[in-house]
């Protein structure tokens, strides 16, 4: 495994850090033990020592906490999780997450602890405004978080104010070829590290998007860059994100032990500085060509759902980026599969109703409503709406 050192630590963290948010039976909302403890048994073994979690993930703490201490591996890894900040109302609110937390992970400590999902200055000024700022110095006083960070999915513009606003140990950005200058971006990226911040990244493939959905015409261009330590659009993709020396550590969602190995054997040999100018080149010309079939940029993360009526809002969205990335049937195919139309309980993107409940839940800030009236007429033209309906008149 490789490894990088953390800047504000001193700690020696892995390249390829294991993201809990997907671990098998997560969509449940109960990760499965037994899958849980092979992902994370395979991720020691291949030498990943960072694991990232959230309040927020429905019985993720849970799972990973019992993991651990099934398999006596508390002390062998650094263990994230992240405040639900939005849910604190008053200054007794942050340590009754934290201890919660501290009990889900059956643990004393944390040793990256995250303001979830910051989007704007203004959600950091309300938190000083409740006492957040006295309330870490406490917490760090007596042990129990040792590094302060957060992760972010607001503007370019935003990303240096949060940066100035606090003295930060770290921060974790949405960082891959298709988002230089989205979110954080490259700018962000070299002035956090600049700051002397660890840099952590996560959605360093877009949520698969980078990986096996890639349009085909961008996965021929890698394949015509042949090389055998970059055999899959996927090791592209991570490989990339680690050719930047700025970046500490690369989260990836694992759900099985062979994934932990095929990405640690990428981790590996991705060094900073190590692609070539051909190779960057090649990444170039797959950013057009993503760029021209990726529709709407959702990553699948499923933080607007459920919909009160009923709409599979990411599953509606990648099937729509499919008609674009490989044919229109291939996305009818999906659209017809991810709506549960053979089922009798239909998920179509025509049964939104615009409330806007999902849309403010949107890391990646897209218009739902309005975009799934783009799915609507591209995958439920007439004569397909028509036969929908009768399928699913009851
Ligand atoms: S706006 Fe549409 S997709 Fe979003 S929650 Fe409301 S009905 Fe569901
Ligand atoms: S629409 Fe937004 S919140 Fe919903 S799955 Fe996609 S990226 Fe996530």
């Amino acid at each position: 495994m490789q490894y990088r050192t953390d800047p504000a630590s001193g700690n020696r963290i892995s390249a390829l850090g294991l993201g809990c948010m997907r671990l098998p039976g997560f969509a449940l909302g109960r990760p499965d033990a037994r899958a849980t403890d092979a992902v994370i048994s395979a991720a020691l073994e291949q030498g990943i020592n960072y694991l990232d979690t959230a309040y927020l993930y429905p019985g993720n703490e849970e799972a990973v906490g019992a993991s651990l201490a099934r398999l006596g591996a508390r002390d062998r890894v650094l263990l994230a999780t992240k405040l639900p900040h939005a849910s604190c109302k008053r200054a007794s609110d942050f340590d009754r997450f934290f201890d919660e937390q501290l009990r889900r992970l059956r643990t004393d400590h944390i040793d990256y602890y995250l303001m979830h999902n910051i989007t704007s200055p203004a959600q950091w000024e309300r938190l000083c405004g409740l006492g957040i700022e006295d309330w870490i110095a406490r917490r760090k006083a007596d042990g129990r978080i040792r590094q302060i960070g957060f992760s972010f999915h607001g503007s370019e513009g935003d990303f240096p104010v949060l940066l100035d606003a606090y003295a930060w140990d770290f921060c974790q950005i949405q960082y891959n070829y298709a988002n230089e200058h989205y979110q954080a971006g490259t700018a962000g990226l070299i002035r956090a590290a600049e700051r002397g911040l660890a840099v952590f990244i996560m959605e360093p493939l877009l949520g698969g998007r980078l990986a096996d959905k890639l349009p085909d015409a961008a996965k021929r261009v890698f394949r015509e860059a042949a090389d055998p330590k970059l055999s899959t659009p996927a090791a592209w993709g991570l490989a990339w994100v680690w050719n930047h020396p700025e970046v500490t550590m690369v989260l990836s969602g694992m759900t099985s032990a062979e994934q932990v190995a095929q990405n640690a054997a990428i981790a590996e040999g991705a060094l900073p500085d190590s692609l070539s100018a051909a190779q960057l080149d090649a990444v170039a010309r797959v950013v057009e060509l993503f760029e021209r079939a990726n529709r709407v940029p959702c990553t699948g993360c499923s933080y607007c759902m459920p919909c009160p009526h009923g709409v599979n809002i990411p599953g509606c969205f990648a099937a729509y980026n499919a008609s674009f990335a490989h044919s229109w049937f291939t996305g009818m195919q999906q659209y017809f599969t991810a709506s549960a139309i053979r089922t009798g309980k239909p998920r179509l993107a025509s049964m939104c109703v615009g409330c806007g409940a999902c849309t403010r839940h949107c890391p990646q800030h897209i218009d739902i409503p309005e975009r799934l009236g783009d799915v609507r007429r591209r995958l439920q033209p007439g004569p397909v709406d028509l036969a929908l309906r009768l399928m699913t008149r009851k």
